[in-house]
């Protein structure tokens, strides 16, 4: 079976202004290197907003810190009058490694499609960008039991058509909408069923050696109290963090989960 590295990734979303962000990325290298943090362990990763990937990178790769950052989202088009929008071209040659795609914040408040989030997907693979693409049942999808069906669907049309070596290079993140923000976490059970189907869908699509490899995210008010026995489930390779990654304290908690 494949070693996954687990993740965390703090999607800061339309937080923190310009000083609070570098501060924060500078703190939270100072924290996780205090506590002798290894990033071969765990890969941590900031995504800001767009107007603080530039200092981040500054930051980042002028101190030589171990952090990794991304986007949180770019346009399914390279280039072109699109106004407003963010290229990943841009993403690529600001030194991200990472863009969000398909977050639910996206899908239901900008009406993406699944067409277009399986767009925005190709887009960052032709950038050698690595999309963690989100997936996740609203409430009413969850009540009705059909989240497993609704979350495969939603996987299958974005990375439908991908072959093997793009499949490898995508993260997916189970992000059930009504635990995002709202203090409900999806019990370690839950995060672990769906992870899992997640895992078997791609297995279909592209075998088991990419399912194998495959890092699948969980993320709805991940905590420091609540991450560890998440990341005690077999197919939950790591989190996506919004409100707990504003806090250098509890990210690096949380970062540090096995500690
Ligand atoms: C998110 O924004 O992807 C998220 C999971 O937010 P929170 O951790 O605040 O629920």
């Amino acid at each position: 079976m494949a070693t996954r590295t687990p993740l965390m990734a703090g999607n800061w979303k339309m937080n923190l202004d310009h000083l609070q962000g570098t501060h924060l990325v500078q703190k939270l290298d100072w924290t996780l290197r205090d506590g002798r943090h290894d990033h071969a362990a765990v890969e941590v990763v900031v995504l800001p907003p767009f107007t603080d990937l530039r200092s981040v990178q500054t930051l980042v790769q002028g101190d030589k810190l171990a952090l990794r950052y991304g986007g949180q989202d770019l346009s399914p088009h390279d280039e072109g009058a699109y106004t407003g929008d963010i290229s990943g071209a841009f993403l690529a040659k600001l030194g991200c490694t990472y863009v969000v795609v398909g977050h639910s914040e996206r899908r239901e408040g900008h009406e993406e499609s699944d067409e277009l989030v399986g767009a925005k997907v190709r887009a960052a693979l032709r950038h050698d960008l690595t999309p963690i693409l989100c997936v996740g049942e609203p409430l009413d999808v969850r009540q009705a039991g059909t989240h497993v069906e609704h979350v495969v669907a939603q996987l299958r049309a974005a990375l439908g058509d991908l072959d093997a070596e793009q499949v490898a290079r995508v993260v997916v993140a189970y992000e059930p909408v009504w635990a995002i923000g709202t203090g409900e976490v999806a019990t370690p059970d839950d995060a672990q069923e769906v992870c899992a189907a997640i895992r078997s869908t791609v297995e279909e699509l592209v075998g088991s050696s990419v399912a194998d490899g495959l890092r699948v995210l969980y993320g709805g008010s991940v905590k420091p109290g609540n991450v560890a026995e998440i990341m005690r489930r077999p197919d939950v390779d790591g989190a996506l963090v919004g409100g707990a990654s504003l806090s250098v304290d509890d990210f690096a908690a949380i970062c540090r989960y096995q500690q």
